[in-house]
């Protein structure tokens, strides 16, 4: 019974209760700081949670051009970007990403999960076919779904299968490839250049998602399209601010035309305030100092290889990954949960990711190494992280 005396949501309590039972149920909890490392009264702990993979988000110099952005343009952008919302700092981050990223243009979105929306849902429509990897990221689906395109998927990083698909969808009117060039869950990489191939062979249309390469692979960052040379071949290569770049927001790199389109035709950009002027400031900041670094994203791999080296040769399944997001596989959403709890008793944050994140029996504790971690860091976490293993019986 609710406050008001109705039962009519009784189904609420009913569907929690449920996935209580299932160790499903997700609740929130409240953190006093971001990034690889915090304190609170208890000491130190090591989060492997934070997608800040490079401590971007604590930068001074980030924060500083944040802090004058809010002083130059104050708190909102106050308008959608159609209307008043286009300021310099939006043209300017723009114009860099596309510089940073090797494509003619650049549009900005006010996230990551916004810019799947617009993009995918301004590229197709009803007669179209959009072909997602099995893994990609629930942004891209529900920009599938938005689109009302048929929505197909294949089999996770497999070119024969996406062909095969293609072919099944050859009446389509428009096909949309869609993958993820780092897996956010797994960590591994999609061989981009034989699914690049494919969808020239097939005439279709191809977006990647860069949302955990961008900042991390390629020299100063530029991620994986444009250190495989695929700026031609990839279509549209979008990506997030809100990860390595430390800020918040999105964007799709994509030509000059296709820029114009989804400005007329991506839903998200066009009925949603301009990105918030302190973001796109701090997110382009992060850029200059990725390109006058270069090797950061370097440092972070050589670091995240060590660490998974050592769980690995322990005896954990950490799948294929070949990143800085790396998961230990142990199948049971109860067994995931125990792992993360005994965890953090040793002060290691790592959440349990368990389905409908992933598919089914392979829930999972993600790790994500970031450069907060100093060598001595890892191997101190390691020897905890596999006694723990040991302790739950995993190992
Ligand atoms: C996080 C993420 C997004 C969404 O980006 P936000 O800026 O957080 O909305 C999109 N795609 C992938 C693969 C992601 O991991």
């Amino acid at each position: 019974m609710n406050n008001n005396g109705s039962s009519g949501y009784d189904w609420i309590e009913a569907g929690l209760k449920e996935l209580r039972e299932q160790g499903l149920e997700r609740t929130l909890r409240k953190f006093e700081d971001v990034g690889g490392k915090f304190h609170d009264n208890a000491g130190k702990s090591l989060n492997f949670s934070s997608n800040d993979y490079l401590g971007f988000a604590r930068n001074e110099k980030i924060i500083a051009a944040g802090i004058a952005a809010f002083r130059s343009y104050g708190a909102s952008a106050a308008s959608s970007r159609l209307i008043s919302g286009t300021l310099p700092c939006h043209s300017e981050l723009e114009e860099h990403l596309a510089k940073f990223k090797g494509y003619p243009a650049a549009l900005a979105f006010g996230s990551g999960y916004l810019t799947n929306l617009g993009i995918i849902s301004a590229l197709v429509g009803r007669e179209d076919a959009v072909i997602a990897d099995r893994l990609a990221h629930a942004s891209l689906i529900d920009g599938a779904i938005m689109s009302r395109a048929n929505l197909k998927r294949f089999q996770h990083n497999d070119p024969d299968h996406l062909a095969k698909s293609l072919e099944d969808e050859k009446d389509a009117k428009h096909r949309l490839v869609v993958t993820e060039s780092v897996f956010s869950m797994d960590g591994d990489l999609a061989p981009l250049k034989e699914i690049a191939a494919v969808c020239a062979e097939h005439n279709a249309m191809l977006l990647v998602d860069e949302a955990h390469a961008t900042g991390i692979f390629g020299t100063s960052g530029t991620g994986r399209v444009r250190e495989l040379q695929l700026e031609n071949k990839v279509d549209i290569s979008m990506g997030t601010l809100s990860k390595a770049l430390g800020s918040y927001g999105g964007f799709a790199a994509c030509s000059a035309s296709m820029r114009d389109w989804f400005v007329n035709r991506a839903r998200s950009f066009i009925y949603s305030t301009a990105l918030p002027p302190a973001s796109a400031r701090a997110a382009e900041e992060a850029l200059s100092i990725l390109e006058s670094q270069q090797t950061l994203g370097q440092e972070l791999l050589k670091r995240a290889d060590i660490f998974r080296r050592r769980l690995q040769e322990a005896g954990f399944n950490t799948g294929k990954s070949a990143s800085q997001i790396i998961p230990l596989i142990v199948g049971k959403n109860i067994k995931s949960l125990r792992l993360a709890e005994r965890l953090r008793d040793k002060r290691i944050l790592a959440v349990a990711i368990r389905p409908p994140t992933v598919p089914e029996g392979t829930a999972r504790i993600r790790l994500s190494v970031t450069l907060d971690h100093s060598q001595a860091d890892l191997e101190q976490a390691a020897d905890q992280i596999i006694d723990a293993g040991y302790a739950e019986g995993i190992l």
